[in-house]
């Protein structure tokens, strides 16, 4: 319970509250969630070392403004269907962000009680809270039905259903408008459904919001590759009088080393979408069939990259090695991520970095070949720039690699839609305020506007061009 009597001081004693989870040992042969979530008991343990602090400074970190210290106010009270209906006001999708969001170099990095003990580990752990008030209502059921305004006649297209797709889609839908969403794939929720592994990202929580929407009102269309089946402008043809184009960032990117195109090397985006979307682990049962590897090596030091090298123990891997270029320190994957990795076994070849692969007669990879590397100056991300040690190559035996060292956008839309600028990236260019494209009524965010960025960023985006959308469908003014 929240007590009113207790001081800051007192506070700011209590540790934060560990989320128990899955032992490593036990973990790597299924396919289940790592961490369990917070009892009712640890959770208000835990929302009890917020000092409710006037000026919510956590709330800067938070692309989509969620009220924290209000959310977290009701579970210190126990009262668990306020906070959920708090946080859902700007968050439509707080069972995924509470467990998929760079917390530490976001809300929780701006926290006071994080900075009190000089280490953003023991800030509040706003995340987790978010992930258990969310799971809360999962159980207990909802906070109420979503209050829709009258119909306004008008209708939108959205194309992708990543988390920028859905965020705008559950906007524009509250507004009043008619919503359809036009999916490439055979089910909803993009990078959610197809990339992030079942065992950080349960797909039932992301269908579960899927399911939230359509009872909205919210129209889903799968297997529809807009470009392809018909064009942007088609779209308009065919009534619709906005379109938000969300198609992320699905493109992925090669280092063109000799021997990238031999058997048994794959993009992590292949990797990943084997083995999440098509459930290659349960192969026979499931369709999709993966490569049964032994040794595996994969390129990069993302969060995509820890996906692939947990998924590929999952598989029965017995060696898993991730090759980064860099040191730990500068690796732009989730700590958590990089902890949940070390302790499963996954082996960081550091500073060091694949030249070359080597196949065998029948054109499978067979080796890799590396080169170790040492720190110089930064460069222009401001970390250090790796640089090779003449003379330092070696192999490693291998199977199967997986390159994971980032990915592009899709070039589709914006091929078969010329009057959609694109800048040298092939990101499309919006005005930053309202996510307008240079094509009058089309709308743009996301992964496909900002690159290969987080889930958070691409649903605050979602909601900024909903409200763009209602007012230009409003005002009819570009
Ligand atoms: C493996 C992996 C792990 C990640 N881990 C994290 C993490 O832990 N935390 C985090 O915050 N971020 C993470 N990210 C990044 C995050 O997932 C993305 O930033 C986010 O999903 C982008 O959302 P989006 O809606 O813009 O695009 P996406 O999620 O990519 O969704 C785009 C959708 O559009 C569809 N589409 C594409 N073209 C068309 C078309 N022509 N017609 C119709 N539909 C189309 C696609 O099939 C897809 O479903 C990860 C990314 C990957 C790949
Ligand atoms: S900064 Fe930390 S302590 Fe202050 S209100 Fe936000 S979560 Fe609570």
């Amino acid at each position: 319970m929240y007590d009113n009597n207790m001081t800051p001081k007192e506070r700011l004693k209590i540790p934060p509250q560990e989320m128990p989870e899955q032992d490593p040992v036990e973990r790597i042969n299924n396919v289940d969630e790592v961490p369990y979530g917070y009892t009712e008991e640890l959770a208000m343990v835990e929302a009890s070392r917020c000092l409710q602090c006037k000026n919510q400074p956590c709330m800067k970190g938070c692309p989509v403004e969620i009220d924290i210290p209000g959310f977290i106010k009701a579970i210190a009270e126990g009262n668990f269907r306020e906070s959920v209906r708090i946080i859902k006001e700007t968050n439509i999708l707080p069972a995924i962000s509470g467990r998929v969001c760079p917390q530490e170099e976001q809300c929780q990095r701006y926290c006071v009680v994080g900075k009190s003990h000089k280490s953003v580990e023991k800030a509040v752990q706003i995340g987790k809270l978010e992930r258990f008030v969310a799971d809360w209502e999962m159980i207990n059921g909802e906070a109420g039905p979503t209050k829709i305004k009258k119909p306004t006649g008008k209708k939108v297209a959205i194309v992708g259903s990543g988390p920028a797709g859905l965020t705008a889609a559950a906007e524009v839908r509250r507004a009043g408008y008619g919503v359809t969403v036009f999916e490439a794939l055979h089910k909803p929720g993009g990078v959610l459904i197809y990339g992030i592994p079942e065992f950080r990202l349960p797909k039932a929580i992301v269908m579960k919001e899927v399911e939230n929407l359509k009872k909205m009102g919210v129209e889903m269309q799968y297997n529809r590759v807009i470009g392809k089946i018909f064009s942007v402008d088609e779209l308009f043809e065919k009534g619709y009088d906005a379109v938000f184009i969300g198609t992320g960032a699905g493109l992925p990117n090669f280092l063109n080393l000799p021997g990238e195109n031999l058997n048994g090397v794959y993009s992590a985006n292949e990797f990943l979408t084997r083995a999440n979307l098509m459930k290659a682990y349960s192969f026979p049962e499931t369709d999709t069939p993966i490569a049964r590897s032994t040794n595996v090596a994969v390129f990069g030091g993302g969060n995509v990259a820890m996906d692939s090298a947990r998924t590929a123990l999952r598989l029965g891997a017995e060696n898993v090695y991730l090759v980064y270029r860099r040191s730990r320190k500068e690796m732009p994957a989730r700590v958590e991520e990089v902890e949940h990795a070390d302790a499963e076994g996954v082996q960081f070849l550091l500073l060091q970095n694949p030249v070359s692969l080597i196949g065998d007669e029948n054109g499978w990879v067979k080796q890799v070949e590396c080169i170790k590397m040492e720190l110089g100056e930064p460069d222009d991300s401001g970390r250090r720039r790796p640089v090779p040690i003449e003379g330092s190559e070696f192999r490693i035996d291998i199977d199967t690699c997986i390159v994971a060292i980032g990915n592009s956008s899709n070039p589709l839309i914006p091929d078969t839609t010329p009057d959609i600028k694109i800048n040298r990236w092939g990101n499309i260019i919006v005005d930053e305020e309202t996510l307008k494209t240079s094509k009058k009524g089309v709308f743009a965010g996301g992964d496909i506007v900002l690159g290969a960025a987080t889930v958070i960023l691409a649903m605050g985006q979602g909601r900024k061009a909903a409200w763009a959308i209602k007012e230009y469908l409003e005002t009819g003014q570009w």
